[in-house]
């Protein structure tokens, strides 16, 4: 039997984080992973795409080099290469995470942990069986790719994220099932790469987690793009043929049916909470995530969950903080807060970017807060003018009777970088006099959030 002073299922951004802060934080750590170091962020989500979005850019950059006074033609581009670049940024990140474990004398064991109760694991790997214990066991083990019935991924012509980032070759056409994150973010990709492009959300709004203003303004962007959205849809059905697939949409406009080369599914995640062991421990799982209370712990004692497989929102930076603060709890670290899950980022990496913090309009209305609204578009900013992109808009949202930043939601250039800027300014608890008072360096984008701060309160000074 292997005794550690805690114990890490998973190797995600939620998994090594913790792993690494438990080790700093003195004690003796195990970190079990089945597959990938890294987790599906670093290995299959957030990192690759990233990459390939930004092939992407550059391609239409090149399509639209003319508005900047460079001629470029012949443009051409080679998809084994940017699929390649991509899969080479998630394998140089992975062997990073390696690194980082090793050098925080981090245990790593290559092999799936299945729970045994009683503060025991079973984990077997290549390796052979292995018995390891401890009084401190921290479940990260992620989520997965939802399928709908009828609709079930194949690999070939309905594929997950995993097919819909390793193309062989470029479908002609594409439908998109979910306009969340996933969904819209390899619609941009294939757009920008040519493909004829079908978005089919369910709800009435494309983005449904961020504000109304902001999704209308993205969807009216995607389709200037080409873009086809359908929202307020679903594919109900799903014929498959030898290189094509003809979707049955149903809305309450009535049925369409759409032949696709490919399909990507995207709509959601659920937790992955089988075949690990939970059967034998009090810990309770509720629509395919595991319970937990604000410090991550589940019903049995010792046994934590955190990330994805703990529930929304299920992101890699809120994982990974869970984590620090799951485990600076269990080493009884003083001055604790529990993750506001109020001041967790989201951020969508498509073309246009979005990204937000905090309530929207209608969720904080909803709350009973009297709200004061503050918008800027990026067309009044002298920086957005210059790079030529000047699309998009950067709303505030504060509560009339504090002064307190409830939410702010932004769409255009780089606002996935500028969100952090509020997402500090959340978690000072910040009211509107610090941000106007804030000097924002001049010429950039982030004058916006100034302005938006100030036009909440009737003092804009560029519109
Ligand atoms: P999601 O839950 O964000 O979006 C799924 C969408 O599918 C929803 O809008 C839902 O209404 C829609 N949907 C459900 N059933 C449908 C149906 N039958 N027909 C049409 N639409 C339907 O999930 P996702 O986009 O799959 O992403 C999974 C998770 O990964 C999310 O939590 C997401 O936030 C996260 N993620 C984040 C990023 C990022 O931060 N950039 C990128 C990728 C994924």
């Amino acid at each position: 039997m292997n005794t550690y002073d805690l114990i890490v299922v998973g190797g995600g951004p939620g998994g090594y984080v913790a792993a690494i802060r438990a080790s700093q934080l003195g004690m003796k750590t195990a970190l079990v992973e089945r597959e990938h170091l890294g987790g599906i962020c670093l290995n299959w989500g957030c990192i690759p795409t990233k990459a390939l979005l930004r092939s992407a850019e550059i391609i239409d950059q090149i399509r639209h080099a003319d508005n900047y006074g460079v001629s470029v033609s012949g443009l051409e581009f080679d998809l084994k290469k940017i699929v390649s670049r991509s899969r080479g940024v998630a394998g140089t990140l992975n062997k990073g995470v390696a690194h980082l474990l090793k050098k925080n004398k981090v245990t790593v064991y290559n092999g799936h942990a299945q729970l045994k109760g009683g503060g025991k694991l079973e984990v077997d790997s290549d390796k052979g069986k292995v018995e390891l214990a401890s009084n401190s066991i921290v479940l990260a083990t992620g989520a997965r790719a939802r399928s709908l019935p009828g609709i079930e991924p194949d690999g070939k012509l309905v594929w997950t994220y995993k097919e819909a980032m390793t193309p062989e070759s470029l479908p002609k056409s594409l439908l998109v099932m979910g306009a969340g994150a996933i969904g819209i973010e390899f619609a941009s990709f294939y757009n920008s790469l040519g493909v004829e492009v079908t978005v089919v959300e369910a709800l009435d709004q494309v983005l449904p987690v961020e504000d109304a203003e902001i999704a209308a303004l993205a969807d009216k962007a995607f389709r200037q793009k080409g873009i086809r959205i359908l929202t307020g849809a679903r594919v109900t059905e799903l014929r498959k043929g030898a290189n094509s697939v003809v979707a049955v949409v149903e809305s309450a406009g009535g049925r369409e049916e759409i032949e696709v080369e490919r399909l990507i599914s995207a709509v959601g995640v659920v937790g992955n909470t089988e075949n690990i062991g939970l059967e034998n421990t009090a810990a309770e799982v509720e629509r395919s995530f595991v319970l937990t209370d604000e410090w991550s712990q589940t019903a049995e004692p010792g046994l934590y969950a955190i990330g994805d497989v703990a529930g929304a929102p299920c992101l890699a930076h809120k994982a990974s903080h869970e984590g620090i603060i799951c485990v600076e709890k269990i080493a009884g670290t003083e001055g604790l807060t529990p993750l506001d899950k109020g001041a967790v980022p989201g951020c969508t990496y498509s073309s246009p970017q979005v990204a937000s913090v905090g309530l929207t309009e209608a969720r904080a209305q909803e709350q009973g807060y009297k709200v004061r609204v503050g918008r800027f578009p990026f067309k009044a900013n002298g920086k957005a003018i210059a790079l030529g992109e000047s699309e998009g808009l950067v709303k505030t949202v504060f509560d009339d009777k504090t002064g307190e930043l409830l939410g702010a939601h932004m769409i255009g250039p780089e606002v996935t970088e500028m969100i952090q800027g509020y997402v500090v300014a959340r978690q000072l608890e910040t009211t509107e006099h610090e941000l106007m008072h804030t000097i924002f360096a001049h010429p950039t984008l982030s004058e916006s959030m100034h302005e938006a701060t100030l036009d909440a309160y009737g003092k804009a000074l560029h519109i």
